[in-house]
């Protein structure tokens, strides 16, 4: 299980830390996932998705499922 978002697929991400003296070594980036359970054709099921997907509303979250119903 990697750590990648089952709503919009992003994953880690690559890039340089980049000391005062402009030395660059390699470092990736985390995606921040969050295993919670959404609403899915009509069923609750757990999946990991971003916070900016949880945050952007593309999921309906099941906590909030009775509410938006
Ligand atoms: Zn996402």
């Amino acid at each position: 299980m990697s750590r990648v978002c089952s709503i919009c697929g992003k994953g880690a991400m690559a890039g340089n830390n980049v000391s005062h003296s402009n030395r660059k070594s390699p470092r990736h980036w985390k995606v921040n996932v969050q295993k919670i359970g959404i609403v899915e054709e009509g069923k609750v099921v757990s999946k990991y998705v971003c916070t900016r997907c949880i945050r952007s509303n593309k999921v309906v979250r099941k906590v909030n499922a009775v509410k938006e119903a």
